[in-house]
């Protein structure tokens, strides 16, 4: 076994004290498995934490809204979704109105999101009505899937389920459309596709890294020796191979680095490059300038990561600069930029002032303003989400579109949102 290297303190947890740290069926299965095959990566303690067929946070769990964890956009605000849906309309539109497209959705929660973008394409029927939709979802967790096929299909259809099958569920959304549900996006049929992915890249696994006078060396979880049930960091003896993904000549002494991410932004781009279509990926995150973001969220307050996993959500900021990196060559891409200059571009205060106008509810009203400010304001998530897409080379290279060939005129380079929404 390897001999760790421990006492150093890089990171931002472990300092809870011994009688805050339940002892959950989570940490006894970890307790287990390190006792048996030795440390783990932060990666694999983040994978079985969160994504653990019977024991993982996401799986067994509604974690969203007030009485959760955390709260989302779509969650706050109608608009939010509204806004997006916009967006892919604006993208099938300037890129030759295809007769049909898939909306694929990674992480898709309560299906809040999805849903807002479904009753925009309703209620913008008439532009759509020659366009045959289909929704894909790719989601890990059974509590969500479920309560996503309440919230989106209509009753009286009922469910195909097919627990062995790559297309784990399938039904019809309240609106007629097609819905499946897959656990990879490697499952979902290779159609023109948006692809849209809200606050799912920051709950992939991240490998950690330190800089020491040694080389770069890689953060494990082991067990405290001195506090039974109790983990804590330690640092890798020597290189591991996920030190592969970091860049030469990084310059920070702390780096988080997810290959997760990699394989699915590499997979997006494939798609995109060879069928079209494009892909809308917001997350907080940052361009290749943080060093230590893992952190966990618990009713709505930060905590310690290494206490009572399970119980709480794990996440890291996303590198948009490693997306991009992933991307290039196969796709263009646009961003990051920060949510409030997004939503701003996609006219988030035209929207508002429509609802604000129809309402004469003051709650609602009260709830319009509020939800706006929490999306917005620069202190809240304003400034810490961004929104970055992929798209195919010609949509901004100013080409012709080759998909409807009665349609003559050039695209229009500008992308709604990166500038300002302006219908063609
Ligand atoms: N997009 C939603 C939910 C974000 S929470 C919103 O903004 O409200 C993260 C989502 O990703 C959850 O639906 C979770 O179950 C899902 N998820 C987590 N890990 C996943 C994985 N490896 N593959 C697919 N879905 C995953």
């Amino acid at each position: 076994m390897l001999r760790f290297i421990t006492g150093g303190n890089y990171f931002s947890s472990g300092n809870e004290p011994a009688e805050n740290n339940p002892v959950t069926p989570m940490l006894r299965h970890l307790i287990y498995k390190i006792k048996s095959t030795g440390p783990i990566t932060v990666a694999e303690y983040m994978k079985e934490v969160l994504t653990n067929p019977a024991k993982g946070y996401y799986v067994y769990r509604d974690m969203l809204g007030e009485q959760g964890d955390f709260i989302t956009s779509p969650e706050i605000s109608q608009i939010f979704g509204e806004l997006l849906g916009i967006w892919f309309i604006s993208e099938w539109m300037a890129t030759g109105k295809s007769t049909a497209f898939q909306l694929v959705e990674l992480g898709p929660g309560r299906g809040t999101l999805v849903g807002d973008i479904l009753r925009v394409f309703t209620q913008l029927g008439s532009v759509l009505k020659n366009c045959d939709i289909s929704v894909h979802l790719v989601e890990v967790s059974q509590k969500l899937s479920e309560i996503q096929a309440l919230t989106l299909t209509e009753e009286k259809v009922p469910l195909e389920r097919n627990v062995g099958s790559p297309v784990y569920m399938k039904g019809v959304t309240k609106s007629g459309i097609p819905i499946s549900w897959y656990r990879r996006l490697h499952d979902v049929p290779k159609g023109y596709s948006f692809y849209l992915a809200h606050e799912f890249f920051d709950v992939l696994p991240v490998h950690k890294f330190q800089k020491t006078p040694q080389g770069w060396r890689e953060v494990f979880i082991d067990i405290d020796p001195q506090i039974s049930d109790k983990l804590r960091f330690v640092l890798a003896p020597s290189a591991t191979p996920a030190e592969a993904f970091i860049q030469h000549d990084e310059t920070r002494d702390h780096v988080e680095v997810c290959p997760d991410a990699g394989v699915i932004i590499e997979e997006l781009s494939q798609r995109i490059a060879l069928t079209g279509g494009a892909a809308l990926v917001a997350d907080y995150g940052h361009d290749g300038t943080k060093t230590d973001t893992f952190r966990g969220f618990c009713g709505h307050k930060l905590h310690d990561v290494l206490i009572a996993p399970g119980t709480a959500d794990l996440t890291a900021d996303v590198d948009f600069s490693y997306l991009r990196r992933m991307a290039q060559g196969k796709v263009a891409s646009l961003g990051p930029i920060k949510q409030h200059t997004f939503l701003k571009n996609m006219g988030i205060d035209v929207r508002l002032k429509v609802l604000l106008d129809k309402s004469n509810e003051p709650s609602v009203r009260q709830q319009l303003l509020q939800g706006y400010d929490m999306l917005m304001n620069p202190k809240k998530m304003g400034e810490r989400f961004n929104f970055f897409a992929l798209l195919p080379h010609e949509r901004l290279q100013g080409g012709r579109h080759q998909r409807n060939a009665r349609q003559s005129k050039p695209f229009a380079s500008l992308v709604a949102g990166f500038s300002e929404l302006a219908w063609q």
